[in-house]
C-alpha cells in the first residue's frame, strides 16, 4: 500500500535507488572538463595513446570487485594487520599500484557475503550481521587509502576523479544480504551502499536467481521499475548459454530502460561451453553483442576482480583495463562510444536514479510492504493493547 505525501524522502530515496537498481552519473555533458588537454591529433590506429588520452578525460568505472570478501576471509576483516599492504603487490586481482596501472577511476567494491543454507526466508541467518560488517570493513579500507575516495553520489565520482583519486563506492549482491527485508534494504543505503543486486545464486521473496524471460519466467524487475537499471556484471545469453546471462530479450528491454549492463571477466559466463578458451576477445565478443542488440548507451564494464579464480586468459588483473579499451577499439569503436563503454553510461544511469529518487520521494510514501508468508515473532510477555482488538496483532503463547 502506497500513500501520497511529502514524507521522509531519505528513506524513499534508499528504497528506490536501491532496489530499482542502481545508478550513477554527472551526464555524459560533464565530461568534458578535461577537453583542453587534448593538444595534438592522435591517429585512430595509435590504440595506445588513444586509450591514454581518453583515461585521461574520462572515469573508467568498474562495476564489480569482490576484494572486500577477500578482506574477510583471509584478514577476518582486520585491516591493520601488517600483512596487508594494498600499496604494493598482492596475490589477488587488485592494489593500488595495479589500479594506477589500468588507471581505474571509479570502483563498485563489493560488501558481498554468501547465500545462506536454509530452505525458508524466515530461518535465522547471519547474512545481515555478516553485510554490515562488510560495509564496514570496506568503508575503513577506503579511509585508510589516501588515493581512494568514498563517493555516494554520481557527482562525487567525477569530482573524485577530477582530483585524482578513485572513486569508491559500495554494492551488494543480492537480497539475500538484506534478510529479504524491504525495510533492511534502506539500512546500507543510508551507510553509503549503492546498488544491491535482486539476486546471488539463491532464490529470495523478490527474485529468482538465475530466472530470465527465456527460462520461462517474466522479468518483473525490468516490468517494475521506473528508473534505469544495472547489470553491475553480466555477460550474454546469446553467447554462453547460463541463465545467470542477460538473454537478447531482455537487452532488448534494457535498451527500452534506459539501463546499462557491465560486461564481466569470467571465463565460464563468457563460454559456458569451453570455458578455457574465453579470452579476451571474447570479452570484445560479448560487449559488441551488447552494442549489436542495444547499442553503445546501454553497455559497461564489471570485471568481476577477485571474485573468481578464471579470469579471460590475456585479462589477469585491474591493470590490464587499458588492453581491454585497445581490443575494442580494434573493432571499430570511436572515442565517444569507448567513453559511454567505460563509465559515462553507469554515470548516466546513475544520475538518472538520482532524479527519480527525489522524485519519488516526493510523491509517496517508504514502502512497508512485507512478502507474503512473513512471521512476525514475539515473546511470551504480558504486553500492553496499542489498538483495542487489532487482528493483527501477534499473539504469545500465553498470552493475547
Ligand atoms: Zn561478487
Amino acid at each position: 500500500m502506497l500513500a501520497k505525501a511529502a514524507r521522509s524522502p531519505k528513506s524513499q530515496t534508499a528504497l528506490w535507488v536501491l532496489l530499482l537498481a542502481m545508478g550513477f552519473g554527472a551526464g555524459i555533458a560533464g565530461y568534458h572538463y578535461l577537453g583542453s588537454e587534448v593538444l595534438q591529433p592522435i591517429s585512430q590506429t595509435d590504440y595506445v595513446a588513444r586509450t591514454d588520452n581518453i583515461l585521461r578525460t574520462t572515469p573508467l568505472i568498474d562495476g564489480h570487485n569482490d576484494l572486500p570478501y577477500l578482506l574477510r576471509i583471509e584478514l577476518q576483516n582486520k585491516l591493520y594487520d601488517s600483512s596487508f599492504d594494498f600499496r604494493h603487490a598482492l596475490a589477488s586481482h587488485t592494489d593500488l599500484e595495479r589500479l594506477k596501472q589500468g588507471k581505474v577511476g571509479g570502483q563498485f567494491w563489493s560488501v558481498f557475503v554468501e547465500c545462506p543454507n536454509i530452505e525458508n526466508a524466515d530461518h535465522p541467518t547471519h547474512s545481515v550481521r555478516d553485510t554490515l560488517e562488510q560495509v564496514d570493513v570496506t568503508r575503513r579500507f577506503i579511509k585508510e587509502i589516501e588515493e581512494l575516495e568514498f563517493c555516494d553520489t554520481s557527482a562525487c565520482v567525477s569530482s573524485a576523479f577530477r582530483s585524482g583519486k578513485v572513486a569508491s563506492m559500495l554494492g551488494a549482491e543480492g537480497l539475500h544480504q538484506a534478510g529479504s527485508s524491504i525495510a533492511v534494504i534502506r539500512q546500507p543505503f543510508d551507510l553509503g551502499v549503492r546498488y544491491v543486486t535482486l539476486t546471488h545464486n539463491c532464490d529470495n521473496p523478490f527474485a529468482t536467481a538465475a530466472s530470465t524471460i527465456t527460462a520461462g519466467g517474466q522479468d518483473m524487475g525490468l516490468n517494475t521499475t521506473q528508473s534505469p537499471v544495472i547489470f553491475s556484471h553480466s555477460t550474454c545469453f546469446e553467447l554462453a548459454k547460463t541463465y545467470r546471462n542477460a538473454p537478447d530479450d531482455v537487452l532488448t528491454r534494457l535498451k527500452q530502460n534506459g539501463g546499462v549492463l557491465m560486461v564481466m571477466f569470467v571465463k565460464r559466463f563468457l563460454n559456458a561451453e569451453d570455458p578455457d578458451s574465453a579470452d579476451i576477445e571474447r570479452v570484445v565478443d560479448h560487449i559488441m553483442h551488447v552494442v549489436a542488440v542495444a547499442g553503445w548507451d546501454h553497455v559497461g564494464i564489471g570485471g568481476d576482480f577477485d571474485g573468481t579464480v578464471t579470469l579471460a586468459n590475456g585479462i589477469s588483473s585491474v591493470a590490464d583495463y587499458p588492453k581491454l579499451i585497445a581490443a575494442v577499439m580494434k573493432r571499430g569503436a570511436t572515442d565517444e562510444q569507448i567513453k559511454k563503454l567505460i563509465g559515462a553510461n553507469l554515470l548516466r544511469v546513475w544520475a538518472e536514479n538520482e532524479k527519480v529518487a527525489v522524485r519519488l520521494s516526493r510523491e509517496m510514501l517508504p514502502v512497508e510492504e512485507v512478502w507474503e508468508g512473513r512471521l512476525f515473532t514475539r515473546w511470551n510477555n504480558p504486553l500492553p493493547l496499542l489498538i483495542p482488538n487489532n487482528p493483527n496483532r501477534v499473539a504469545a503463547l500465553d498470552y493475547p
